[in-house]
């Protein structure tokens, strides 16, 4: 199920924020964005996958953030979001089994139906979660897509091949976990 996995499409209320809007006085929306999901998005681009944003709402918070973290296929203001799945499957040319979605809401639902690795969150509705292969522990907007994403390219044997950059670095002799009662991740 997580071999074939090249495509992430990450919805974003409550998956890539927490779900909340705020407005400033001027009318705009303000989201709050987690740098480990952000990261982790970047992660999953260098190893060669691909990524896309699908949001049925329209803002151009989301496509900020996009930009920033580097996924260039932004889809928003989908009401319906089945069309535009398959919108973006025909632009990246893979099948829906290639694709690990990430969903919370109701409108999430088929298209967490036809992704090969289906994902909500914790806060994600019962309708979703039903769905869902996976229901990550970390919350939207908190973690939850750099958990997939590590998940994935765990599971995937390169997930060495984001780690080593930084790991290459360390001193010889170093135990494999300073601290010998905590199990490290
Ligand atoms: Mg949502």
């Amino acid at each position: 199920m997580l071999d074939p996995i090249s495509l992430l499409i990450l919805d974003v209320d409550g998956v890539l924020s927490d779900g909340r809007i705020i407005y400033d006085s001027r009318g705009a929306d303000v989201k709050a964005f987690h740098v480990l999901d952000g990261q982790g998005v970047k992660y999953w681009l260098r190893v060669g996958h691909q990524a896309a944003v699908l949001s049925g709402r329209a803002s151009k918070t989301i496509r900020r953030r996009a930009t920033e973290i580097g996924i260039r296929a932004v889809y928003t203001g989908a009401k319906d979001k089945l069309p535009v799945f398959e919108k973006i499957l025909k632009r990246f040319r893979v099948g829906a089994e290639s694709v690990c979605y990430v969903g919370d809401d109701l409108v999430d639902i088929p298209v967490m139906a036809r992704a090969g690795f289906a994902v909500a969150t914790p806060a994600a509705v019962a309708e979703v979660k039903r769905l869902a292969h996976y229901v990550t522990r970390a919350e939207g907007g908190a973690g939850a897509v750099r958990e997939t994403i590590e998940l994935i390219l765990r599971y995937q044997g390169r997930w060495a091949e984001v780690t080593e950059r930084y790991q290459d670095r360390l001193p010889d002799g170093l135990p494999a976990a300073r601290c010998p009662w905590r199990d490290p991740r």
